[in-house]
């Protein structure tokens, strides 16, 4: 792409400390995110997805490497550019109960934004883009003045994404926004956020351990195993032509509706246990799982590097 990144995460690492025992959640994790894009990070719980995303848009401190946003580094904006910051990139997280005050009423919820960064100039205005903000996002005016344990689950969601426009954001992260809801409910949202995207003109980090869901909406996926990005490519790439062993158990997981082609496909079933952060083995990380591990597996960790044109993986496979 020749267009500038809104994000660029450069060897990026986040670590938690307890007592002597470091966790490298996110271990060296590079990648770029282009306007209008949408990139899906996928793995396992545990694999550092969620921490990766905090800590690109700068809700965790970072422990090692550099994110730019626009170019500026987003662990040191202070000012006028950090209050512009905090405005164009708003994040939609997996519980919306959690994140809504339920002693707030929509009204107040929706329009904190406009308050903090002084968007409206009365009262009166206040009131029209609120109504504007919940049409945008399916929400009946009517509910206005009710309290966010009036609402079900797939409505608080779309009150957090209402929220999250009124400031008029150019990013969102997006942290497993579907997992909490009823399925019934789920495509609404991935539906809503998709339509956003073109009518707003924004650009996702879509965290999640939904493969199907990812898929569905993303450009490129990035596949994390233990803080560390193992492959990476265009959607569809990654799921017709997956490159890592960890990646093709992941996709041969997924169900397939067609009952015939279910019934024929070969699920690979992933044994052994997902080493912990805090203990990392020598070599690949997912060497105690794979099916195609040699002792060179064992001893050198393998790195990062481009197996097709804008496809990367890190496997010994593709590098003999
Ligand atoms: Fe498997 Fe070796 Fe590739 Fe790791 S480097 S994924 S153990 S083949």
């Amino acid at each position: 792409m020749n267009q500038q990144p809104l994000f660029q995460v450069k060897d990026l690492k986040k670590y938690f400390q307890s007592g002597k025992v470091v966790t490298k959640a996110v271990d060296g994790v590079t990648f770029d995110i282009y306007p209008g894009e949408v990139v899906g990070v996928v793995g396992e719980s545990g694999c550092g997805k969620t921490t990766c995303g905090r800590t690109v848009i700068g809700l965790y401190d970072k422990d090692g490497g550099e994110v730019l946003y626009k170019g500026k580094d987003v662990h040191r904006l202070r000012g006028a550019e950090y209050s512009a910051y905090c405005r164009e990139v708003q994040t939609i997280f997996q519980d919306p109960y959690a994140s809504l005050d339920s002693r707030n009423d929509v009204c107040t919820l929706i329009a904190e934004g406009l308050d903090i960064h002084k968007l409206v100039s009365s009262k009166a205005e206040r009131l029209e883009k609120v109504k504007e903000l919940m049409a945008k996002v399916g929400l009946h005016a009517s509910g206005l003045h009710r309290y966010p344990h009036e609402f079900s689950g797939g409505m608080r969601q779309r009150i957090g994404i209402a929220r999250a426009l009124a400031v008029d954001p150019k990013f969102l992260l997006c942290d497993e926004p579907i997992s909490a809801l009823d399925v019934s409910i789920q495509a609404q949202i991935i539906n809503l956020l998709m339509d956003l995207r073109e009518t707003e003109g924004l650009t996702y980090l879509m965290i999640s351990h939904d493969l199907s869901m990812v898929k569905h909406v993303s450009d490129r996926i990035i596949v994390m195993y233990l803080g560390k990005i193992v492959e990476s490519c265009p959607a569809e790439e990654l799921y017709e032509q997956p490159a890592h062993p960890y990646t093709k158990a992941l996709i041969s997981a997924i169900p397939i509706a067609d009952p015939e082609v279910e019934r024929s496909r070969q699920r690979i079933i992933l044994t052994g246990q997902v080493p912990s952060p805090s203990n990392k083995p020598k070599g690949c990380a997912f060497a105690g799982r794979c099916q195609y591990v040699t002792e060179r597996c064992r001893q050198e960790e393998p790195e990062l590097r481009e197996v097709a044109p804008g496809h990367l993986a890190a496997c010994h496979l593709y590098n003999r």
